[in-house]
């Protein structure tokens, strides 16, 4: 084992030494652009590795006039059956950077020609490293880094191949694992990740306003979902690391923009012990985790019973947010939970997709969630397909995240027609308190104007404005002392059923 680590420690010298080498070469290429003779000859060299009968075959070899440059290593085993398929692979790479750095030198000629100025952009490089993820007796997992760049931005990807050591046959990824839906795993584990790290991004970026950052979550959200589906080629590139974590190396532009470069997600391999192969977990020396319960792994949650407060015995308050969630909503949450208040959320579909978290947090806490659109469009200026596209993917979406059907709309802006109204079975949750806590953005006012609530009141608020949060705390003070119960909106009009259609405003005594 010891001597495998200084074999490890000597391979990645060996490549940081060859990566230096390069270095040196662009750093020569871009000073001396002009007086350096052409090297057209290649140079191949055949280095050993600390890893026994592993060497490294690199061809490095400059076009007329620096114009392109390929390097490539791949190792060479003690099996011709790997060592013939390693140089296949890589033949194909080095046939394909001939092909475009001869249509690049086309190009750049013609230019020449026209303008009597040389391009400065035509360069072709093709680069392809490789790194010895694992080797045992058995296996053998190599990681090719190919890296291209025609001129601009340059694309660069890796992909692993894994072989067996004795017979010399490429083995698909998928022998690495023992679960055939180690893909799924994969992908809602890195998905989970790669959230968190963009919503952390998200926190540190200035915006100019709560949509814009809204709208870059989006993106971002979409774009891991679209890099992460559980399809092979999406995890085609994997790493087992020295510290026992499965790498998944993802492409660039893949779950990121361009300027993210190649995107990494560690996972420890005790964590995924239960869909490793055998193989792994013994080369590894890992204890298969007791096989999960599949009812257990799909986690329910349970909303809270109503409280036993009859609305039509109680005077009853009803909060109400809209527009969540937001950053700003775990806070609310944190003070309703600590005031022991249950309050309704109108959520957007389009924000619920980014904080699920927050929103099953809200179910579990006992609050109700109702529909506000899927995007705050405004409702009465749509066609009836449109209206129930908008409603339908929040309902979806929500019932995905808590399991809980919603029975409560509350269109945006508070707009609605005839139309909207034959286009749900849901009541519809107007008001008759409104601060207009999103104009005026300050506690002090928003929590007078909300106090001025009494038996029976539905009080619109915000969860995407710092200052009306600030300002429930007082609220729920000052109603409180008014001998107001605050309840969900279900529960304000309980015994009774709100149903189809219906519009509220509030609870007449
Ligand atoms: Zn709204």
């Amino acid at each position: 084992m010891r001597e495998n680590k200084k074999n490890k420690l000597s391979i990645i010298l060996i490549l940081l030494a060859l990566s230096l080498t390069i270095m040196i070469f662009f750093l020569y290429a871009n000073n001396k652009n002009n007086d350096k003779p052409a090297i057209s000859s290649p140079k191949v060299s055949h280095e050993e590795t600390k890893y026994e009968n592993i060497n490294v075959y690199t061809k490095e070899e400059w076009g007329d006039d620096q114009r392109s440059l390929l390097y490539v290593s791949y190792p060479v085993t003690e099996n011709k059956i790997i060592n013939l398929e390693l140089e296949k692979k890589s033949q194909l790479f080095i046939d394909e950077y001939k092909n475009m750095a001869a249509n690049n030198e086309i190009a750049y000629q013609d230019y020449l020609k026209e303008t009597g100025e040389a391009p400065v952009s035509l360069i072709t490089e093709y680069i392809q490293h490789f790194d010895i993820s694992f080797t045992t007796e058995k296996y053998l997992l190599f990681i090719f880094d190919q890296y291209r760049s025609t001129g601009g931005t340059g694309s660069a990807n890796s992909v692993s191949l894994l072989f067996n050591r004795i017979t010399g046959e490429e083995l698909a990824l998928s022998n690495l694992f023992s679960k055939d839906n180690y893909l799924e795993e994969l992908s809602s584990r890195s998905r989970k990740i790669l959230n968190e790290r963009m919503n952390k991004e998200a926190d540190e970026l200035e915006f100019s306003n709560e949509a814009a950052k809204l709208e870059w979550r989006e993106r971002g959200l979409e774009q891991i979902d679209s890099g992460t589906k559980p399809v092979t080629d999406n995890f085609n590139s994997l790493i087992i690391s020295e510290n026992r974590e499965l790498v998944i190396v993802f492409d660039k532009y893949q779950v990121g923009p361009g300027s993210d470069g190649v995107v990494t997600v560690k996972i420890p391999l005790s964590d995924i012990s239960a869909i490793l192969s055998e193989d792994l977990r013994n080369i590894f020396d890992i204890s298969q985790k007791e096989e999960e319960d599949p009812s257990d792994e799909k986690e329910t949650i349970d909303n809270p019973p109503l409280s036993t407060v009859d609305c039509s015995v109680d005077k009853c308050v009803a909060l109400t947010f809209d527009d969540g969630p937001s950053v700003y909503t775990n806070k609310l949450l944190d003070i309703l939970k600590e005031k022991n208040v249950k309050a309704s959320f109108f959520v957007l579909g389009r924000s619920a997709k980014i904080q699920a978290d927050t929103i099953k947090r809200i179910f579990k806490e006992g609050h109700v969630i109702g529909n506000h659109s899927w995007d705050h469009k405004n409702l009465t200026k749509l066609s009836e397909p449109e209206i129930e596209k908008q409603i339908a993917d929040s309902d979806r979406l929500i019932k995905e995240i808590t399991g809980y059907e919603m029975t409560l709309l509350r269109p945006p802006y508070g707009s609605y027609k005839k139309l909207v109204q034959e286009s749900t079975d849901k009541a519809i949750i107007l008001w008759n308190i409104d601060p207009e806590d999103w104009k005026v953005k300050d506690a002090e006012i928003v929590s007078t104007r909300m106090s001025e609530a009494e038996a029976g009141s539905i009080i619109l608020a915000h969860d995407i404005y710092p200052s009306t949060i600030e300002a429930i705390p007082q609220v729920i003070e000052n109603l409180k002392q008014k001998g107001l119960k605050f309840v969900t909106i279900n529960e304000l009009f309980a015994p009774e059923k709100v149903g189809k259609g219906q519009a509220l405003r509030y609870r007449p005594y």
